[in-house]
């Protein structure tokens, strides 16, 4: 009972600890030693601050510990702990979908770790010719490797793949006509649209053809004085079926040819090797695009490549030099931790007998059903002893998708945990509160809400992390 019951308000205002006795206190030592004086200081002001504010509205609820130095220091040090958790966090991706827009995509395999981090901490060759010992270009570092993976003469590095299409747009076709069919004309998610980066980028979108069909007659009743280029965007995120029609790009480049006109292709992910190898759904490669005819084409370096951030611009030397002069490239270029990172991305391609271990993308899209399986027989107990009676865990066949835009169809075969709540009809929300608290974990936890059960996919879910994800477990139960 409180201790302090019967006092005056003012008396107790008056035994709140003051500010100086608490910063001199051995209290306050150790987070003084962790965090700084200023920090410390700031977090006591506040905790005070509380502690008053909350005796002067419910003074007969003020109890000793409102009063007691060890237990303002032990909120002062959660106040500054909380503070100085990283925003950037790491997270389990457990949502199924690998290649996770909104947690950052491809992850990085080890090589490209360790290029990172020596670019970090030395100064790199970034824009400087080691053998000239004079200023080079920092495009001039991979576009080898990139010409050797996809057949393109020349390449360039931008931030992003709207930055890739953006800047070509603006480079090519600034204030004339690009001609797209009504049947690409995609919206990827995040604001980026076809029509709006051309308006962006001071383009003419010149529409042909119907949202289901579109023939090479429309194309060339299109081209005309004011025609810069022919474009064609790949439907990352989305499929028509059923009474369809469109130019391939074989059928395309011929007719651009002949005008003497350039054909771009934004392949969105593009990859750089036949995933069908491994089982996955085709998807054309960067070399069979520029193969099929392909002046210049798009791709991101965290979609299925498996690399940093980045937009690749491969294609005809000529047109690549002047996206390279265009002023937006100096805006939209690639800082050096890009670069260190897809450099050895790349050459994990140049032995692709190894490729499905090391490249971490790949590794994952590619984990047998069976191994997946096996992890969550390893982790199902913990979670299911974490949750008590009130849910039910299962281990079930769930379907993974690939994510970001590719392949959106096609779907690959693993297990996940499938948690109901046992409560029925308040089933819910216990789910809703069940999902909260998984994200509220040291290392949240991100799952799934369909069909009435939280669905957690184990495919993202390596050898690496299980511990770590089955120790955290028992926190749930606090
Ligand atoms: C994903 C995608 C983009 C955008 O790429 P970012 O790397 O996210 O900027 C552009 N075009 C297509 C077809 C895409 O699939």
């Amino acid at each position: 009972m409180s201790e302090v019951s019967g006092i005056g308000l003012n008396a107790l205002l008056a035994r709140v600890p003051s500010v100086e006795r608490l910063m001199s206190s051995a209290l306050m030592q150790p987070s003084i030693d962790a965090y700084g004086r200023t920090q410390v200081l700031a977090a006591v002001r506040a905790t005070l601050d509380e502690r008053r504010k909350q005796i002067q509205s419910e003074p007969v609820r003020a109890s000793a510990a409102s009063l007691d130095e060890a237990d303002i220091a032990s909120d002062v040090a959660r106040m500054l702990a909380q503070r100085a958790q990283s925003h950037v966090r790491a997270v389990f991706n457990l949502t199924g979908t690998v290649l996770h827009t909104n947690l950052g995509r491809a992850l990085l395999p080890d090589a490209a770790v360790r290029a990172v981090v020596d670019a970090m901490t030395h100064p790199v060759n970034l824009e400087f010719d080691l053998e000239a010992g004079s200023r080079g270009d920092r495009d001039d570092l991979i576009d080898d490797l990139i010409c050797e993976l996809t057949g393109a003469e020349a390449a360039t590095i931008v931030n992003n793949n709207a930055a890739a299409v953006l800047l070509t747009l603006a480079a090519l076709a600034s204030r004339k006509e690009v001609i797209v069919s009504r049947g690409e004309l995609v919206e990827i998610g995040g604001a980026f649209r076809i029509p709006d980066i051309m308006s962006r980028a001071g383009a003419r979108l010149r529409e042909v053809g119907t949202t289901n069909r579109t023939h090479l007659k429309d194309y060339e009743e299109a081209i005309g004085a004011r025609t810069a280029m022919l474009m064609k965007v790949h439907c990352s995120n989305y499929a028509i079926n059923g009474f369809t029609k469109a130019v391939e790009l074989d059928a395309l480049a011929p007719l651009a040819r002949a005008h003497g006109l350039p054909v771009a292709v934004d392949l969105g992910s593009g990859t750089l090797v036949d995933l069908a190898q491994w089982g996955l759904p085709r998807e054309p490669t960067v070399r069979e695009t520029i193969a099929a005819g392909a002046d210049l084409v798009t791709f991101s370096g965290d979609k299925l490549l498996g690399g940093p951030q980045a937009g690749i611009i491969a294609g005809r030397k000529d047109l690549i030099a002047r996206i390279r002069k265009h002023p937006l490239k100096r805006a939209l270029r690639v800082g050096k931790l890009t670069l260190a990172a897809l450099e050895p991305v790349l050459r994990l391609y140049q032995a692709p007998e190894f490729l499905r271990e090391r490249l971490t993308t790949l590794r994952l899209l590619t984990r047998p059903a069976t191994e997946i399986r096996a992890a969550a027989e390893r982790v199902m107990p913990a979670l299911q002893q974490a949750l008590g009676e009130r849910y039910s865990v299962s281990i079930e066949p769930v379907f993974s998708q690939i994510g970001s835009g590719a392949l959106p169809v096609d779907q690959l075969p693993g297990y996940g945990l499938v948690v109901r709540s046992v409560s029925g009809k308040r089933s819910g929300s216990a789910l809703l509160k069940l999902e909260k608290s998984l994200r509220a974990l040291p290392r949240p936890v991100i799952g799934r809400i369909a069909d009435d059960a939280l669905r957690l996919d184990l495919r993202c879910l390596e050898a690496g992390d299980e511990a770590r994800f089955i120790a955290q477990c028992a926190e749930l139960r606090a």
